[in-house]
């Protein structure tokens, strides 16, 4: 398989601040994780430095208002009250957040170009994911919102393009959801645990797309604790055949590891060994529905100093078609 890694150092400035948990060590660790493991080089996936999202590019998915009050405080960060969800809370203002949060948004484009260009089977934009952000504000630790920004570049290219993006991030990817809410050609799929217990609050199973899209969005909310056995069940009876109905050109996938019983920031059950074989039925699917054609992207995930990493290597390595070594995913 030929998988590209969309990758440079500065992605790391995504950075909301030292006491924030979003921490960018979750996908720096992962590269350094993957080189030890020589996945990433002629052995491995091919790193593609990522272009960042023009203004146009942007457009598609977020308000010229909302961008320019990105731009005013990425250049005077201070502010006392939060602007469109930007400020003192979830998603502070940080020095030179526009150019940081497009470079994420442009990784996603790349990694989605790669693919349509034929020059890559499976992309991975690893510090991407950012799946709450809203077409007016920022929220959830996300001011740009890469996935949709990727996905409706795509169908602005080639508007025949049938998508099917699966979110399996702890938290609902509400903003992928609304971005094509009314839109026919895109299936958004999120697997997450329960608004009832857990931001954003929303990804009901009565949310199912807007009235031009009837059935477009599918909401598989978790109980918590859930683990791997549950997850398992609920990907094979009701992810796999929404995606397989769909029948897709392409498939779009949130990677989060916030779902893993060790965060601490959600109160789910999945092992390592759960996240592994998860993210292996997504690429699974792939080879069956979309002829391998798949485009990764992380996501969340709080326990960065040693699980997120050793995830998203597990991913990398099914990404390429190639078994997880068993002690990558090994736990107590
Ligand atoms: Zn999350």
């Amino acid at each position: 398989m030929r998988v590209t890694l969309v990758y440079s150092d500065s992605l790391a400035a995504y950075d909301l601040g030292p006491d924030h948990p979003f921490r960018p060590e979750r996908f720096t660790r992962a590269v350094e994780m993957m080189h030890k493991r020589d996945l990433i080089g002629p052995n491995g996936m091919r790193v593609v430095m990522p272009t960042p999202a023009t203004d146009e590019d942007l457009l598609r998915v977020h308000d010229a208002d909302y961008i320019k009050v990105v731009k005013d405080l990425s250049a005077s960060p201070r502010t006392l009250w939060p602007r469109h969800g930007i400020g003192p809370g979830d998603t502070p203002a940080f020095a030179g957040m526009h150019d940081a949060s497009a470079l994420v948004a442009g990784a996603a484009i790349t990694a989605i170009r790669e693919v349509l260009d034929g020059r890559a089977d499976r992309a991975f934009n690893i510090a991407g994911g950012l799946h709450h952000a809203h077409r007016d504000r920022a929220a959830g630790f996300c001011v740009y919102n890469d996935p949709a920004v990727g996905i409706a570049w795509a169908l602005d290219r080639d508007p025949g393009l049938r998508v099917a993006y699966v979110d399996i991030d702890a938290h609902h990817g509400d903003g992928v959801q609304e971005a094509f809410w009314n839109e026919p050609r895109v299936l958004t799929v999120s697997m997450h645990e329960s608004g009832r217990y857990l931001f954003p609050g929303t990804g009901f199973e009565t949310e199912t797309g807007g009235p031009d899209a009837p059935g477009s969005a599918l909401n598989v909310p978790m109980p918590p604790y859930a683990g791997d056995s549950e997850y398992a069940r609920a990907f094979a009876e009701r992810v796999k055949p929404a995606v397989r109905a769909f029948a897709p050109d392409l498939l779009v996938t949130q990677n989060g590891a916030d779902a893993h019983r060790a965060d601490p920031l959600t109160t789910l059950g999945l092992t390592l060994r759960g996240y592994s074989a998860l993210v292996e039925s997504l690429v699974e699917l792939s080879t069956e529905v979309t002829q391998g054609r798949m485009v990764a992207h992380g996501g969340g995930g709080y326990a960065w100093e040693d699980t997120v990493p050793r995830a998203w290597t597990a991913l990398a390595y099914s990404l390429l078609g190639r078994p997880v070594p068993a002690d990558l995913i090994a736990e107590e």
